[in-house]
């Protein structure tokens, strides 16, 4: 498109809550064959709030929670916040050689002995055990499941619910007239994953992925020739943002400082992406 008719458009994406920060974007969203969309905290609001805690061992509840508190300190996934809220922090139990797994959750030492919170799959990785029952349940209801385990089994789980993010619905169907290729890549439980995407009318949807099993699938698809967009919230999932042709983050979890993304979403709503899609689309097809 001419000068003048990209800065219209970057003008009236504006407008719209879309700031764009590369020049190419308008020009590759116009040629987005598939949108692929993080979950947490994209599909989602990324308020995650605390339903339910299961302790396997016989401590107070207050413990396990100071535990997971102590462990999520300087986290930023929104599961992180979930844990810390409601919980004190002056007198916090001490955990020391803490470490974010990305995609997995948190590893430390705590009274001599490694623990982890995080994914179960993750967790379970100390000691091998399966899900209890009750667990699973959550699951499969849609919730978030998140272990605290050790070496010597599990410690305790907590359940955490999410909404879906305001004008969610609206895109897929707004996305899907346009006959897009639309799908959720997702680090969480596959039925988790599932609920939202059969919420939402999404077609296809993969749950327990790494990061890197994400920036694979994204290969994979343009291999195919798929121009693909990526939708994320921009805390941890920069490379497989950075893997697609266009990448869009929302504004809350980007520090816009440090925005790797093409453009970032600044109001609440998800419709805005069809409107930048449309309008993209009609900017290019000015020139051509
Ligand atoms: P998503 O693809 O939904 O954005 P992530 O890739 O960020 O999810 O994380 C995948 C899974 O790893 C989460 O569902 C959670 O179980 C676990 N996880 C990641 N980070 C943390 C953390 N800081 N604390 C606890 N669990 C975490
Ligand atoms: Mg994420």
């Amino acid at each position: 498109a001419t000068p003048a008719a990209m800065t219209v458009s970057i003008g009236a994406l504006a407008s719209r809550g879309l700031l764009v920060t590369r020049g190419h974007a308008i020009e590759a969203l116009a040629r987005v064959t598939c949108f692929a969309f993080d979950k947490t905290g994209t599909l989602t609001q990324g308020h995650m709030v605390l339903k339910e805690v299961y302790c396997c061992r016989n401590w107070p509840e207050q413990r396990l929670r100071e535990l997971a508190a102590a462990l999520e300190l300087s986290s930023e996934h929104p599961i992180a916040a979930g844990l810390r809220a409601g919980v004190g922090q002056e007198k916090l139990p001490r955990v020391t050689e803490l470490r974010v797994r990305t995609g997995a959750g948190v590893e430390a030492c705590f009274e001599g002995e490694v623990v982890r919170l995080g994914s179960p799959h993750f967790s379970a990785g100390l000691h091998g055990m399966p899900v209890p029952e009750r667990v699973a349940g959550w699951q499969a209801a849609g919730d978030t499941a998140v272990a605290l385990a050790n070496g010597t089994g599990w410690l305790g789980f907590f359940r955490l619910t999410d909404s879906l993010r305001d004008g969610a619905g609206a895109m897929v169907s707004g996305l899907y007239q346009h006959g897009l290729r639309l799908a959720v890549l997702s680090g969480d439980s596959t039925p988790v994953v599932q609920r939202v995407a059969d919420e939402l009318g999404i077609n296809e949807s993969e749950g327990e992925l790494s990061p890197e099993d994400k920036h694979q699938r994204i290969k994979d698809w343009q291999r195919e020739g798929m121009h693909v967009a990526m939708v994320g919230d921009g805390v941890n999932d920069a490379p497989v943002l950075a893997q697609a042709q266009v990448s869009v983050a929302m504004g809350q979890g980007t520090d816009l400082a440090r925005t790797q993304a093409d453009i970032v979403l600044l109001g609440q709503s998800l419709t805005a992406i069809v409107d930048g899609f449309e309008l993209s689309r009609r900017t290019m097809r000015i020139v051509r």
